[in-house]
């Protein structure tokens, strides 16, 4: 049965080839990125501030905190994203994100498990950013619930994807600055059951961490209700913003 198995997903494998997520074309086995595009992707280390996990310059930096963080403490006790945000990242993460792509959701989660490792370990409990309402019925679907179910699956860990609410529709913030952007996040989240985090320590989930705001106020929300503990662990980072 096992060999049967094998055979017919070896020929479905054959009969239906494997396409790269970013250029499309044919590529061998079950990766999901031709060796072009994989090395175009900016993949992070722990080379990072310890708690926003902005990449250092020189390595000299080995440490220490970010002058970010030194100028104001996140609420996210730290943060880890497997590549940097780019052009080349960006294209990879958008048809996830708007095109009903959620085939992409094992192989995003599976780098995500392997740079978070330590946060997944660490954790109670795994909620992912919300969108609101309005927003996913738009959408029919939140890539980060994806992302979180997946990563919950397979660490065995506890997903609630109805804890944490988005109360107010915030507007898309692509050109707002760091300022605008903790504004507009700023009182849009709401812990519905405060048993569910109640000491607890909590891994938010999301896809693309920009400035912060979002999960810091996530963050923000998730203390008032008595969370012990939260981080954050998102598929990309945005890496030059000062
Ligand atoms: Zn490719
Ligand atoms: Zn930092």
């Amino acid at each position: 049965m096992k060999y049967l198995k094998k055979v017919i997903s070896s020929l479905i494998d054959l009969l239906m080839p494997g396409r790269c997520y970013m250029c499309g074309q044919i590529i061998e086995g079950k990766s999901a990125l031709c060796p072009e595009c994989y090395g175009k992707i900016t993949f992070l280390s722990d080379q990072c501030c310890p708690i926003c996990g902005k990449p250092y310059i020189f390595p000299s930096e080995k440490d220490l905190i970010c002058q970010n963080c030194l100028r104001e403490k996140p609420k996210l006790k730290r943060l880890r994203a497997v590549f940097s945000y780019d052009a080349y990242s960006r294209e990879l993460i958008l048809p996830f994100k708007h095109t009903d792509r959620t085939d992409m959701a094992p192989f995003f989660s599976q780098l995500m498990i392997q740079i978070g490792q330590e946060l997944i370990e660490h954790c109670d409990i795994i909620i992912p950013v919300p969108l609101h309402r309005r927003r996913l019925l738009k959408r029919k679907y939140n890539q980060a619930t994806l992302l979180a179910s997946k990563i919950a699956s397979t660490c065995q860990k506890k997903m609630l994807p109805h804890t944490l609410l988005r109360t107010v529709n915030t507007k898309p913030q692509g050109h707002d600055n760091r300022l605008q952007r903790k504004n507009n996040v700023k009182n849009a989240f709401l812990v519905k059951k405060k048993n569910d985090v109640e000491g607890k320590k909590v891994l938010l989930i999301d896809d693309v961490y920009t400035t912060g705001a979002t999960l810091n106020a996530c963050a923000e929300a998730l203390y008032a209700a008595g969370a012990k503990r939260v981080e954050g662990l998102t598929l990309a980072r945005v890496c030059h913003f000062t």
